[in-house]
């Protein structure tokens, strides 16, 4: 289903590459792709390469959700405080350090390139106590489990009744005593970082071998009952003929709920170049290649709009579609696993009511985290794109329903990446600067 008013170019907001003021922008087709043309009045006119497939931006536009009009009013260039961006959040997510045990050549985050401080819990508990609604916090940086009152600060938020997960890259966590006393302090959920099955993948990737860091990881996490998403970072030419075993192995595992797979991409720091870069298309192509066709790039469009029908039935921003962000549901059967989205013919769930809701409260569930001990036998893919500072079309980063908590305000994640990282949580003489 169309939206036919989507068709390029389409007027938007941008940074200027050279001094990240926030211009005007228009994206525009060429050639089957699509590139991005803004100018800045000191720095002159950019011309950009944005996505390499006009066809499947224009469907990925189309069928995102269309969110309601207040929290598409900020203008971008004040976002520390705008305070706009709150009303939306399904996710809060906290940089809790900039610290990390690992220099990865590819980091979107680009640890260690600012001197930053580390949010106190009284800090992170005030702004928290603030909220009515209880959306799920990611507690991520740098390496979360670097700071020493870690399960300190989760015991503090799951007390005020938000679900909790962390995002790590295991290596503390595989020390058994500690994944216990993280458990016991309230922790249900880890996004494990995993790029593979091999050391030479990891080598590559996060600069050191890890496959024995994963390994010993799940099997703690799986003993403390804390449940596990896989943090898939997709290289070109490295790791995406490894999607096949992948899915297999969460397939086979009780404890592995969730494969969210981010494509590389030059955002942040990335030493590892230009050849490695993939885009979500390829990671979907990816898929449905090595999988054999048993998950194939219609069935995330087509739970796009499952997805899409969904947010309009309940008004839950769980199912926000959003253009960055591919999803799909598998069903766990005898000798396999099927795309949820399969159990209802083309254009069938809209028909059959009974059936959409129903599957509203699995996937709710599912999204809900908590809830999902319920839904053992169903599980998540997700594949996101970060957007680059140079191409980012912020009027469209501004419709996520994630943001990043910040002394000033909530912003979403692509906005937060690409403009304010540097400014938030500054050491009190570096911020006076
Ligand atoms: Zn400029
Ligand atoms: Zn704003």
């Amino acid at each position: 289903m169309k939206n036919k008013e989507l068709v390029l170019p389409i007027k938007t907001k941008s940074l200027c590459p050279s001094c990240g003021a926030v211009i005007d922008a228009v994206m525009e087709e060429r050639g089957g792709a699509v590139l991005i043309r803004k100018s800045c009045s000191e720095h002159g006119d950019f011309e950009l390469p944005a996505h390499d497939d006009a066809g499947f931006y224009l469907e990925c536009l189309s069928s995102r959700s269309q969110v309601p009009q207040e929290f598409l009013e900020c203008d971008i260039s004040g976002c520390l405080g705008c305070g706009r961006h709150k009303e939306q959040i399904k996710t809060i997510m906290i940089d809790v350090t900039e610290r990390c045990n690992l220099n990865c050549p590819a980091c979107f985050t680009n640890t260690h390139s600012m001197e930053k401080r580390d949010p106190t819990i009284v800090e992170i508990r005030e702004r928290l106590a603030e909220w009515k609604t209880r959306p799920t916090v990611l507690v991520c940086g740098g390496e979360p489990t670097l700071r020493e009152d870690l399960p300190e600060l989760i015991r503090e938020i799951t007390s005020l009744g938000f679900v909790v997960k962390i995002a790590s890259n295991g290596i503390k966590l595989c020390d058994r005593d500690y994944v216990r006393k993280l458990k016991d302090a309230g922790l249900g959920w880890v996004l494990l970082q995993f790029d593979g099955f091999s050391d030479e993948i990891y080598r590559l990737t996060r600069g050191r071998e890890m496959k024995a860091v994963k390994d010993r990881t799940i099997e703690n996490l799986s003993e403390a009952g804390i449940k596990i998403c896989l943090a898939f970072m997709a290289v070109k030419g490295i790791n995406d003929s490894e999607f096949g075993r992948l899915i297999d192995f969460m397939m086979d595992n009780d404890h592995i709920m969730h494969i969210g797979c981010t494509v590389l991409a030059d955002v942040g720091r990335d030493d590892m170049g230009l050849e490695y870069s993939t885009t979500a298309l390829d990671v979907l192509r990816a898929m449905e290649r090595e999988t054999g066709g048993k998950i194939a790039i219609d069935d995330f469009m087509r739970t796009r709009n499952i997805g899409d029908r969904l947010y309009k039935l309940t008004g839950n921003r769980d199912f926000q579609v959003k253009t960055c962000f591919h999803t799909m549901l598998l069903h766990k059967r005898p000798g396999g696993y099927l795309p949820v989205n399969r159990y209802f013919s083309p254009g069938g769930a809209m028909r059959n009511l009974g059936g959409l809701l129903r599957l509203a409260l699995l996937y709710g569930s599912l999204r809900r985290w908590d809830a999902i001990s319920t839904t053992g036998k169903v599980k998540l893919i997700t594949v996101e794109e970060f957007r680059h500072h140079d191409t980012v079309d912020l009027v469209d980063a501004n419709r996520c329903n994630k943001a990043y908590m910040t002394e000033n305000g909530y912003i979403p994640p692509c906005i937060y990446n690409t403009k304010y990282r540097p400014s938030c949580w500054l050491p009190a003489d570096a911020a006076e600067k």
